[in-house]
């Protein structure tokens, strides 16, 4: 066991915070207020490097890994949660399983330009009446000649309206029990046909963009289809156990942004003060906001690392959101209550909304403990 980072992935995490101070931060606020979609400054990641450190460096990536990924995106979401849930899904939910099941041909055509943020993905699987139950969809794919005509609705779909390709699962097989019977393709959004509704007005990362998306008659190649036919769901839920860690390294960014935000409120108010709180009050509560932090990284580090090491990391990934989420939604509640009137207002205000999301996304908290539960009665304790 070695908890210390390597020197490469503590340059990554430096280079990224330089990269967040200086162009995420600036502007969160105003973009969140607009429901601005961070536009340029994911165009800025891409230049980074950022929107491919997933992929292999044959076709234009990084190929970082899970852990390091985890160090430069909670730079991001300290920063800013928006941009990094933008960012979050392009890597872990559209770019790898299109590594993972795609056609070598469409591998080679696109990823490069997918490494670079010149094109941005995303991932639909809830429906208006599926998500938790994913494996209930009703968007229909039927085959054609060489080509498969895609029909549905899905919702909450992160970039959906921004992204150029959406890895969209659908159902094949009509007959077969629910989760046998999906498959997954990758959608060209400029294909007839394919639409997208409002941007949703949500509570939180309202600087992102959530659509629905209506499929009609859209047609798909062959070569779209991602892996086996009526292999679909398995993918989804492969794909979700990076997509979970990706969520959790997201709340541990947003809380740490509450943390130093209150921090940095406090620096040198409460001798000034003095009446409201005593001083260790305050220092009591950051320690405990601190070690809040620090325990859901570790869970999120431990899971990033099993998935470098292709070890099976589902109740792993699970933990980790679990805690980080809950953690997440605590360190902001305090850091808002502890600001008093301030906490009205400003920074710890958007982090506390951006991070009730993190509880509902990529499978709600009580899905994870569904996970964690199951895992626990198979003997994984
Ligand atoms: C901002 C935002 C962005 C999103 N982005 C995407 C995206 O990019 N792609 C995508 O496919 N989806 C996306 N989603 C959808 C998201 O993953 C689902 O909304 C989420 O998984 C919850 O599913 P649901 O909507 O069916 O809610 P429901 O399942 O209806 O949840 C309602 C409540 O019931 C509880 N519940 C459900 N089932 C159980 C159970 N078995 N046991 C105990 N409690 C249960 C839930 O925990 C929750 O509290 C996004 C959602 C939001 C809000």
């Amino acid at each position: 066991m070695d908890f210390r980072l390597t020197n490469e992935q503590q340059a990554l995490q430096d280079e990224a915070r330089g990269f967040a101070d200086d162009v995420v931060a600036p502007g969160a606020q105003e973009r969140d207020r607009a429901h601005e979609f961070p536009r340029d400054v994911v165009r800025q990641a891409g230049e980074k490097g950022y929107l491919g450190l997933l992929i292999p460096e044959e076709y234009g990536g990084g190929s970082v890994g899970n852990v390091a990924q985890c160090l430069i995106l909670e730079e991001i979401a300290r920063a800013d949660a928006s941009t990094h849930v933008t960012i979050s899904v392009h890597n872990s939910l559209f770019t790898v399983p299109v590594l993972t099941w795609g056609t070598e041909a469409f591998k080679k055509k696109y990823l490069p330009r997918f490494a670079t943020g010149e094109l941005l993905g995303a991932y639909a699987l809830t429906e208006p009446h599926s998500g938790s139950d994913a494996a209930a969809l009703s968007t229909t794919a039927v085959r054609d000649g060489d080509e498969w005509v895609l029909n549905g609705t899905k919702m909450w779909i992160t970039t959906g309206a921004s992204a150029n390709f959406v890895v969209v699962f659908a159902r094949t097989d009509k007959d077969a029990p629910n989760v046998k019977g999906i498959s997954a393709f990758v959608v060209d959004t400029d294909q007839p046909g394919f639409t997208c509704g409002k941007k949703e007005n949500k509570t939180g990362i309202r600087a992102s963009e959530t659509v629905q998306l209506f499929l009609e008659d859209v047609r798909v190649p062959d070569e779209n289809l991602l892996g086996e036919v009526n292999r679909g769901f398995n993918y989804a839920l492969e794909t979700l156990n990076g997509g979970r860690i990706g969520i959790a390294t997201q709340a541990v960014g947003i809380a740490k942004g509450a943390l130093d935000a209150a921090i940095a409120h406090f620096d040198g108010k409460v001798a000034e003060k003095g009446s409201v709180f005593s001083s260790q009050d305050v220092d009591f509560r950051f320690a405990d906001m601190a070690t809040r932090i620090e325990a859901s990284r570790l869970l999120v580090w431990r899971a990033a690392q099993m998935r470098d090491r292709n070890e099976p990391h589902v109740r792993e990934a699970s933990m980790a959101k679990l805690v980080a989420s809950r953690s997440s939604n605590a360190v902001c509640r305090d850091a808002v209550a502890l600001l008093g009137p301030a906490g009205q207002v400003g920074a710890c205000e958007r982090m506390l909304r951006d991070a009730r999301v993190t509880e509902i996304y990529e499978g709600t908290t009580e899905i994870q403990r569904l996970v964690v539960s199951r895992a626990l009665k198979a003997g994984r304790g």
